[in-house]
């Protein structure tokens, strides 16, 4: 045992031993972990598709006495719900927005590409329906708006399931990018495995409701279980204040569904027993996961695990513009789910390593080694290639590694 004080102390003094899940994994990996006493703090992280984003915001779109009240708001065409509190005559509306939002003109945009837009410092039009029936039009941008936070209802999520699709016809999900082929063809899974602040802390030792964390680069807090929660199945609720997030974290994705949105969140674990200890050792090939039909989701086909999946592969892929054939209708350009790759130049800042370019590209341009992975199906082994990843690793260890420096550095309290 060791409380949290006495970790507290250590890192004061300078002393700690802090590690990011990704170092300490590796260590295990290595049969080189460090004991219970050479470890106070691992700071963990994930990166995924988060679908019960939702964000919270004040704004002005108009002088008091203008209107009074909202009754439908649009920001860059994406609908956002009005309320709840009314805001009577003072110009300003107060609303909720879904990341899963999307606009009615431009299904591709939604929620997600829209926080991202103001994380980036874009101005972002808005457009008022009142309750009189007048239109009022403006823009804005998150310096001018009044508050802006973030609140996810089901986030950081330990366990996925993986799916595939048997059928002989293509299925429209958004547990892919783009509409899953039949016949086995492809494989897509969400989760960062071992890196998962769960994952290493499945019984909330101290990933607890008031604990603080990292999300999108913004210290925020776990305000309890999120929806959907179960002891097998957990995952969080969490709040960040949006002026404090850092572009790159959270952006959309699109999906055979339309936007969809993905976030980056980062938790610290203090070792202070020797569970806690023990429940960190965990490695990918120990985390089994469900490979289903996508049409029937709770319809197991197999089991895999995240060893197969992330270990030994690479997370980013490379671009040769040399293949490229400059198409006219460049297929990545439209499917790239983060919209990374436009004009025959692939952006990294924007990449999620989700690997689809790899796989759809007429002319191979793309390179990079994301697995297969081989499952017994109905008595026969089928290869079937990993060709959409939903969960990035990157962004996880990016997080996880400025959650250990800001430790270090006493920005941020355990
Ligand atoms: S489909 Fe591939 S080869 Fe064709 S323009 Fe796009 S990246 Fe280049
Ligand atoms: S891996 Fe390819 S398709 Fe996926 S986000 Fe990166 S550039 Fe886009």
């Amino acid at each position: 045992m060791r409380s949290i004080e006495e970790i507290n102390k250590k890192i004061e003094s300078g002393d700690a031993n802090i590690f990011t899940a990704e170092e300490f994994k590796q260590l295990v990996k290595d049969d080189d972990a460090p004991s219970f006493d050479e470890v106070d703090v691992v700071t963990t992280g994930t990166c995924g598709v988060m679908s019960g984003t939702a964000a919270v915001f004040n704004l002005i779109a108009a002088e008091p006495g203008r209107f009074i009240r909202a009754k439908n708001i649009y920001l860059n065409g994406v609908p956002g719900n009005v309320g709840p509190c009314p805001n009577e005559w003072l110009g300003s509306v107060d609303l909720i927005l879904h990341g899963t939002s999307k606009s009615p003109e431009n299904p591709d945009y939604g929620g997600g590409f829209l926080l991202k837009d103001l994380i980036d410092g874009k101005d972002i039009d808005i457009k008022v329906e009142t309750l009189n029936g007048e239109i009022i039009e403006s823009t804005t941008n998150l310096d001018e708006m009044g508050r802006a936070q973030i609140f996810g209802t089901r986030m950081a999520f330990k366990n996925y399931t993986a799916f595939t699709n048997p059928s002989k016809e293509e299925v429209s999900s958004i547990f892919s990018a783009i509409p899953l082929e039949g016949n086995l063809s492809g494989l897509t899974f969400s989760g960062c495995g071992d890196l998962n602040p769960l994952q290493n802390d499945p019984v909330h030792n101290v990933i607890k409701e008031g604990r603080s964390i990292l999300l999108n680069g913004a210290k925020g807090l776990v305000i309890g279980d999120g929806t959907r929660s179960s002891p097998e199945k957990p995952n969080l609720m969490l709040t960040a204040d949006i002026k404090n997030m850092e572009p790159g974290y959270l952006g959309g994705f699109k999906t055979g569904q339309g936007a969809e949105v993905f976030d980056t969140v980062a938790i610290p674990i203090p070792v202070l027993n020797e569970e806690i200890y023990n429940n960190l050792l965990i490695k990918n090939d120990e985390i089994p996961l469900t490979v289903s039909d996508i049409k029937g989701r709770h319809m197991p086909l197999c089991e895999t695990d995240y060893g197969a999946l992330w270990d030994n592969h690479q997370s980013r892929p490379k671009y040769d513009r040399e293949k490229c054939k400059n198409c006219s209708d460049c297929i990545i350009e439209k499917i790239c789910p983060t919209n990374a790759f436009a004009n025959e130049r692939l952006d990294l800042t924007r990449c999620f390593g989700c690997g689809i370019c790899v796989h759809y590209c007429r002319n191979n341009s793309f390179e990079m080694d994301t697995g297969s992975v081989e499952l017994e199906i109905n008595g026969k082994t089928e290869e079937i290639p990993i060709i959409c990843r939903q969960s990035d690793i990157l962004r996880a260890n990016k997080l996880s590694t400025k959650l250990k420096k800001m430790i270090i550095k006493e920005e941020f309290k355990v």
